[in-house]
């Protein structure tokens, strides 16, 4: 196994408390950021690790927190994001089931450099249990002196609070998110003003990522600097990936930046390679709003270069040959998966999930989802595959947030990489109608 930061601990028993953690060197960059740290120090080694946001987008974390509007006189905020629900994307609730003290010393660190006074953890909704051992953990925290006024006999006091979300997908972007902490309904907002200027209340607010904010904690205790030697170029660091699909050790893994998907596929100390001795077929790297590449362009770029997992390596070519990071949510498909279907299955989920306010997103979605579910389901016309290319091209770049391009990049790499198989349904019908059709000869 490569380098393990944030994991590293994670098979020891008892991690999840205080006690233990603490013993591991638990809340290490607490002690140092808040007695030895100016907050703008702070944020000065989290600009140099080069740290990108975990939950998606890859934005320069350092850069976001430099954002904050400092000069505003409203109170600031530090918001995270636990909405974890992207498809295939199950990191942070590991994270957060496992080492729930990670999260909060990130919280802790972060809201000190953020000079924020109040914090929010805004977990997904159906991660009930998960909310249970926060509060546990943050009760801890109060307890040891860790939250709540002068921590550790300083001047920097913090209340933290977790708040449960609101059970939809879309509370997972950040100002969705943010309207739904303020007890609204979670409809995207318009950005620009991004969350930095104006957030929670309106008033200046970082919202970052679970992993993002656990790994504040080793950059805080080794330095930026030696953070951004771990990695690969702009992409520092370790990722938590979730490997979920037709692989023989599906699960949750810490993976320097820059490992061969090859390797991470492949190899026993990560997915130990595709289950019953069956050829991979496609992979979609980065929860399901990204592009789905063919084994030959997930292995290896277009130029013939070893794909690595980082954010330039997976995005090389980009979205004709290339893909994205995202989220770390790695989804492999054997050489018995219907590309057809498991589109039609995103594609339902995207309908389902669209807030409705902008209609390429709330029309377009439902009509993707009309055309693949007749395709799959043997109805198809000729036709539906360039309908789907039009109506996708329609929804991308033409809504108030990401999950329109989330629903339509699926569906247009799909059909760029596989168009034979839309074809064959379209072609066979009658075979197609089986509904066991996609565990047949490919
Ligand atoms: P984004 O690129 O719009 O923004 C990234 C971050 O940078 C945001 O916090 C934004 O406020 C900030 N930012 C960007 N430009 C800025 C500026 N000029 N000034 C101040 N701040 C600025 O992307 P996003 O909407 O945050 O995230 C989209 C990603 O989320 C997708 O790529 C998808 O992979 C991911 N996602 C993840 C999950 C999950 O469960 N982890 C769920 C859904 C989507
Ligand atoms: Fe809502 Fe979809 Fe528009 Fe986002 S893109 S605001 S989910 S309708």
């Amino acid at each position: 196994m490569g380098r393990q930061i944030l994991l590293e601990h994670i098979n020891v028993p008892g991690i999840n408390t205080f006690d233990v953690y603490r013993k591991h060197g638990g809340y290490a960059s607490v002690e140092k950021a808040l007695k030895t740290m100016t907050p703008d120090e702070v944020t000065e080694e989290v600009k140099k690790s080069g740290l990108r946001g975990r939950g998606g987008a890859g934005f320069p974390a350092g850069m976001k927190w430099s954002f904050l509007d400092r000069k505003s006189e409203k109170p600031r905020y530090l918001v995270c994001n636990a909405d974890e629900s992207e498809p295939g994307t199950f990191k942070d609730r590991y994270l957060m089931e496992k080492i729930p003290h990670v999260l909060i010393e990130g919280m802790i660190t972060s809201s000190y450099a953020l000079g924020a006074k109040t914090s929010y953890i805004y977990v997904r909704g159906e991660y009930m249990y998960i909310i249970r051992i926060l509060e546990q953990a943050i009760e801890e925290a109060y307890a040891k002196g860790f939250l709540g006024k002068n921590i550790l006999g300083t001047d920097y006091s913090l209340d933290l609070y977790v708040q449960p979300g609101g059970g939809a997908y879309i509370c997972g972007e950040e100002t969705a998110l943010l309207e739904s902490l303020e007890g609204k309904r979670g409809n995207p907002r318009l950005k620009p003003p991004f969350p930095a200027v104006a957030g929670l209340y309106a008033s200046p607010t970082v919202v970052n990522n679970v992993e993002t904010i656990a790994t504040v904690c080793a950059i805080v205790n080794m330095g930026g600097d030696e953070y951004a030697k771990i990695g690969i170029g702009k992409s520092t660091g370790t990722k938590l990936i979730s490997a979920s699909g037709h692989i023989n050790k599906p699960g949750v893994y810490e993976i320097e930046l820059g490992l061969p998907v090859e390797e991470f596929i492949y190899s026993d100390q990560y997915c130990g390679g595709i289950w019953k001795g069956r050829k991979m077929k496609a992979v979609v790297a980065g929860g399901s709003s990204v592009p789905i590449l063919p084994t030959e362009l997930i292995l290896k770029t277009a130029k013939g270069e070893p794909r690595l997992m980082s954010y330039e390596s997976l995005s090389d070519g980009g979205f004709v040959s290339g893909t994205m990071l995202g989220s770390g949510g790695f989804i492999v498909m054997d050489e018995t998966a219907c590309i057809v279907r498991n589109l039609w299955t995103f594609t339902r989920f995207y309908h389902h999930e669209s807030c409705g306010q902008c209609s390429p997103c709330r029309e377009g979605t439902g009509w993707m989802e009309k055309v693949l579910h007749r395709l799959e389901h043997g109805h198809g016309h000729e036709g539906d595959i360039d309908l789907l290319v039009d109506v996708a091209k329609k929804i991308e770049g033409n809504t108030i947030c990401p999950l329109g391009d989330a629903a339509a990049w699926p569906v247009a790499s799909a059909i760029r990489h596989f168009r034979e198989e839309f074809e064959y349904h379209v072609r066979y019908p009658e075979k197609v109608k089986n509904p066991k059709h996609f565990e047949l000869e490919p």
